[in-house]
């Protein structure tokens, strides 16, 4: 269970995050919905170690990792558009987190080839970006967040770069890819389908503020406040 306690974020004299709670559940997924501007990137910076906190604490499995850099809190980030290196193949972009660890260098390759399978890109390794489509690249993006083998992956929009059809293909793959290996998922979309699908849990933030975490049901049968209900109308 990753826990998210009394967490305030800021940059420079600009509160964005304000006494933010929000647990994940080991394997369960969490799809978090806001409005432009809400704090959701900066949400998931924090969990993942990448921005620091003002106060409160990040604790996974019992553990406060609020100090503890972001390559040993166990978890996997998937950026916006998957941000690959364009000069590294497929291979080397799976296996780029993993370069430092002390794995034999036969074991860290094996894990690379498995990963590029469990992403059905084992026949694509040796291809750069450039040479793959929008969702093959968003396969590598996942693979690569995988290789540490971490109890979290974190979504920031990971599919809003593929056209609809596309889309629900490469969200599907990858649902079934994590729920296979029981990794939880802090998801951030703007797509109601797949914060439906995707999500065991929505959280609904606003200005830095979590004004509702229910089942998708819940959420979207009993908003917490006429601003949710409007939000989730509107914006979905
Ligand atoms: P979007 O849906 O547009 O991606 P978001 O919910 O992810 O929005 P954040 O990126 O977390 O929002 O930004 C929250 C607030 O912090 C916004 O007001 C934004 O302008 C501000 N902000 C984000 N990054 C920085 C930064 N590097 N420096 C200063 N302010 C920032
Ligand atoms: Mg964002």
């Amino acid at each position: 269970t990753t826990r998210v306690e009394k967490a305030r974020a800021a940059y420079a004299d600009h509160d964005v995050l304000h006494d933010v709670d929000l647990d994940i559940g080991a394997g369960e997924r969490v799809s978090v919905l806001g409005p432009s501007g809400s704090g959701k990137s900066t949400l998931l910076r924090v969990i993942a170690g990448l921005h620091p906190l003002r106060s409160g604490r990040v604790v996974i499995d019992g553990e406060d990792v609020t100090r503890r850099p972001p390559e040993s809190r166990g978890i996997g980030l998937v950026p916006q558009e998957g941000a690959l290196f364009p000069h590294l193949d497929v291979a080397a972009n799976i296996g780029y987190g993993i370069r430092g660890l002390r794995l034999r260098s036969a074991h860290r390759d094996a894990r690379v080839r498995d990963l590029a399978d469990v992403v059905g890109l084992g026949d694509l390794v040796r291809r750069r970006p450039h040479e793959l489509s929008g969702g093959q690249r968003q396969r590598v993006a996942v693979a690569r967040a995988l290789a540490h083998e971490p109890r979290l992956v974190l979504m920031d929009e990971p599919f809003s770069a593929l056209d609809a059809g596309l889309r629900q293909q490469v969200r599907d793959d990858v649902a079934q890819i994590l729920r296979d290996r029981g990794v939880g998922v802090a998801l951030i979309t703007h797509d109601q389908e797949e914060a439906l699908s995707l999500g065991d849990r929505v959280a609904v933030l606003r200005a830095g503020r979590i004004v509702q975490v229910g089942t998708p049901r819940d959420v979207y049968t009993a908003p917490a406040d006429a601003w949710t209900a409007r939000f989730l109308g509107e914006a979905l």
